[in-house]
């Protein structure tokens, strides 16, 4: 894995409360300490898998990478970024020991601008993201929803639509599948190994996994469908005993990670 910085984001966004969003949003005074802002980085016997590309760091050099009037305002009211130098997608790649140029397959959870940061530099690699997803970036107006679309929709680009589920290799190993509700077309991914645990990432359908194990939701999206997404998370921990689940912003998520490589399980 690999983190391109780190975001702040409100409480009320980690944990829903009482408050509806838009109150929350524009009055609320405190931010979370730094969260990571994480990638995760497959290697496969048939190329490299990404799963999310980050946040680019344009977004905090460049003053025109966010949209004028209300709607910057509101994604200023909503996270604020710190992306150093060296915390672009292609640098953290490089200092894994990888190179941006041979990754094949790219998932992203979903298109909000912490998970499409790398999209520019891979116009060589599959893309694959959730139909429902692609359709509500490419509805007028929707950058008030969270869809910076002239930082997504590059030229080029070799977009994969998936509706419900998706085995990338046909082998079983990453199947990549629909977890609606922080979006409507959020998407998971499984990853199944024969010697280690069942990992799962889950994007932003929860900034905490102790959270999303006793169904706290998250305060952006929608409720229903994020509980019925949850739900579907525990229904995948009780196929696969020891499942790991790794969130984009959950800082518990390299610790999780770690110890679930640690760990060599006999089956
Ligand atoms: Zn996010």
């Amino acid at each position: 894995m690999l983190s391109t910085g780190t975001v702040q984001i409100r409480p009320e966004h980690v944990k829903r409360t009482r408050s509806p969003l838009p109150w929350w949003l524009l009055t609320s005074r405190r931010w979370t300490s730094p969260r990571p802002i994480n990638v995760y980085v497959v290697e496969h016997e048939h190329g490299l898998v990404l799963f999310d590309t980050g946040q680019d760091r344009a977004s905090v050099t460049d003053a025109d990478y966010f949209p004028p009037g209300l709607a910057g305002f509101l994604y200023s009211r909503l996270a604020r970024f710190r992306i150093g130098q060296e915390q672009t997608l292609a640098t953290q790649l490089h200092l894994l020991g990888y190179d941006i140029a041979h990754v094949r397959v790219v998932v992203l959870s979903h298109l909000h601008q912490d998970h499409i940061g790398g999209l520019g530099e891979l116009g060589h690699a599959q893309i694959i993201v959730g139909r429902s997803e692609l359709a509500a970036a490419r509805e007028p107006f929707a950058e008030m929803n969270g869809y910076l679309t002239q930082h997504i929709f590059h030229p080029g680009l070799k977009w994969k639509a998936v509706d419900d589920t998706l085995d990338i290799f046909e082998d079983g190993s990453l199947t990549v599948t629909s977890t609606p509700g922080h979006t409507p077309g959020s998407l998971s991914m499984l990853l199944r190994q024969s010697d280690f645990p069942t990992l799962l990432f889950v994007g932003d359908l929860t900034y905490d996994v102790t959270l999303l194990a006793s169904e706290h939701i998250p305060g952006i999206g929608s409720k229903s469908e994020l509980l019925a997404s949850t739900r579907r998370v525990a229904e995948f921990a009780a196929q696969y005993p020891g499942l790991v689940v790794l969130a984009a912003h959950d800082p518990t998520a390299q610790s999780l990670l770690k110890s679930a490589m640690s760990k060599n399980v006999d089956r």
